[in-house]
């Protein structure tokens, strides 16, 4: 990752409550060097939620020159998919980490969390219990009320051994036992209740196949594979903070090699958004949108293809900082990050999306002229490129108005405006068909402004985009906007469903780009002028390129902060 990866946007994520845990640990020598792990289950693709872990435990282990493993949490065949493995591989990549050698699978210690769960029942710490998961939650009791401990809690060691042994071989159905750790039923914190550690699943696993029909839980997964691994800080978000006890009883009650320690995060929200695999799941299957990569989707495959740059989503996990609250950050605040990299990066190129046609009457009909246009007016170094001008052109629809308002700067009968980097041209008349609609516009340009300066130094007060009719390259344009309606999906009960945006994506045909975004490379996010920013998408063809919308240019969050309504920066 680049030096500048926490760009001069924001202060980085250094200074931290976690980063001062670690440096105290390592000033006292509590450990001796820093590991840290990211571990996705495989059941969806990643979203801008994991994208602030990733950024947190890699930029943790780039910081205090530890490493950082990417480990799959892999306990759940039901719900696990390939695809997902290789998508979140992809997505960890693309965002500008490296795992090196430190990919693991919770599944490749199966055999090691067996034995350890056979040590449990050894020393009278677990049991097979008979209850159905109905009764184990009744039993489990609630938070004012105590539970109870199961009938077949007291079964000796010899019994729970040989039944567990025959769980793993395979000879009851699903759900008819579990293996539970004996900690405590009357215990405040209910996942000290006697936890589930192993479950029966007869079900064919993505790595291991059907080796196993039994299967652990997350609680007796997780803190083991940190211990195998010799994680140091196990960093998590807060919802396993009431399971950290439970994490430490597992540690301290295996011969586990190394002694890991969990610390908890506020998980990332954004207005506008829903992080919830289960709820994207669901909007996947049910096709309201084109899959787990749409543009509208907040999971990175997504953002990607909208054409939000991997170093933006860094930026602004530096931005929303590690907190210990949970809170909502503003999408405007994202989208600030995202203009903020792109203003700089994106070569800016022309578009027409409505197309309305221009006719130079003083123009020679043969002559093609190329203009030089400038890439980049941020960056010089970017050059200029060639854009052909011909007699007819095509501007944009809403750039004239028949009858303009008085600050209408655009095209109107008898006014002058200025074509960007070409001519200054003049309205003299207005064709329109049978309807009554405007179809073209009858033009003449003054051919001493080329370049788009007067000798006489006269200013129109307004500059158009344009392109010449006989070498737009025609174009679909997809436009996005939020896929919810409102800041907050779901909440007072509502089934996020409800809330999504059913005007979320406008697709636009007809329109035209200049001859040098034909054969745009797929994933290439230019600014079209005075449009936005859009990215070529991987529907384009050859010759017939599509374009998605990747962001207006306008910067609410900017304007907001201009105004001291937000205090994140
Ligand atoms: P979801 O609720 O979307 O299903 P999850 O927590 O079940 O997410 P995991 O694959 O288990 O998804 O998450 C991998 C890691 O990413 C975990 O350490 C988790 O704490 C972290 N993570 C998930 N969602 C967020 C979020 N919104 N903000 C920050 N970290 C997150
Ligand atoms: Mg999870």
């Amino acid at each position: 990752m680049e030096n500048d990866t926490f760009s001069s946007l924001e202060p980085s994520e250094r200074g931290n409550f976690i980063y001062d845990i670690i440096s105290a640990d390592l000033a006292a020598h509590r450990v001796e060097g820093v590991v840290t792990r990211f571990p996705p289950e495989p059941n969806g693709y990643l979203h801008i939620g994991h994208s602030k872990s990733i950024c947190l435990n890699f930029g943790i282990a780039q910081e205090f020159g530890g490493r950082c493993h990417l480990r799959f949490d892999d306990t759940n065949p039901v719900k696990e998919e390939q695809e997902y493995i290789d998508s979140i591989k992809a997505d960890v990549r693309w965002l500008g980490f490296d795992w090196g050698e430190h990919l693991y699978y919770a599944s490749d210690y199966f055999e090691q969390l067996y034995e350890w769960a056979v040590h449990l029942i050894s020393e009278g710490k677990a049991y097979v219990d008979d209850l159905s998961a109905e009764e184990i939650r009744e039993y489990r009791g609630t938070l004012t009320e105590q539970g109870r401990p199961s009938p077949w809690r007291c079964r000796s060691i010899e019994e729970n051994l040989d039944l567990f042994q025959r769980m793993r071989a395979g000879e009851f159905p699903n759900g008819a036992r579990v293996l539970r750790a004996k900690i405590d039923m009357a215990s405040g914190n209910i996942n000290f209740r006697d936890p589930v550690m192993y479950r029966i699943l007869h079900a064919e696993h993505p790595r291991t196949g059907d080796a196993w029909c039994i299967y652990p839980s997350y609680d007796f997964a997780h803190g083991q594979s940190d211990a195998i691994e010799g994680i140091t800080h196990s960093i998590c978000t807060l919802e396993f903070q009431d399971h950290r006890p439970l994490y430490d009883w597992f540690i301290a009650n295996l011969p586990v090699p190394s002694h890991p320690h969990q610390y908890e995060f506020a998980r990332l929200n954004l207005t506008y958004t829903v992080l919830s695999k289960r709820v994207l799941l669901r909007l996947v299957k049910d096709g309201l949108v084109r899959g787990w990569d749409d543009p509208r989707m907040p999971t990175l495959a997504g953002l990607r293809r909208r054409g939000f740059p991997a170093e933006a989503l860094r930026t602004f996990a530096g931005m929303v900082g590690v907190a210990r609250a949970d809170s909502v950050v503003e999408i405007e605040m994202l989208e600030h990050a995202v203009r903020d990299v792109l203003n700089r990066a994106a070569l800016r190129r022309f578009a027409v999306l409505n197309p309305l046609k221009v006719v130079i009457e003083n123009y020679p009909e043969d002559t093609v002229e190329q203009m030089d246009v400038s890439n980049n007016p941020e960056d010089e170094s970017a050059g200029t490129r060639q854009v052909p001008f011909t007699r007819e052109l095509w501007i944009e629809r809403e750039d004239f108005l028949e009858d303009p308002p008085k600050k209408f700067f655009r095209l109107a009968p008898g006014q002058e405006v200025r074509l960007r980097s070409a001519y200054f041209i003049t309205c003299n008349e207005v064709i329109k068909d049978a309807s009554g609609a405007v179809v073209e516009l009858r033009c003449t340009y003054d051919p001493q402004t080329r370049g788009g300066s007067a000798p006489d130094g006269r200013r129109p007060k307004g500059t158009l985009h344009w392109l010449s009719a006989a070498h737009a390259v025609p174009a679909e344009v997809r436009l996005y906007d939020h896929l919810f309606v409102c800041p907050h999906p779901g909440s007072d009960g509502r089934d996020f469903l409800e809330d999504v945006n059913a005007d979320s994506e406008t697709v636009l045909h007809g329109c035209y780009v200049e001859p040098a975004l034909g054969d745009a490379t797929v994933g290439e996010t230019v600014q079209f002028e005075r449009l936005g920013y859009f990215c070529a998408d991987v529907d384009s063809a050859p010759g017939t390129p599509v374009f998605n919308r990747t962001l207006t240019l306008k910067d609410t969050w900017a304007k907001l902060k201009a105004q001291g309504r937000h205090d994140a920066g």
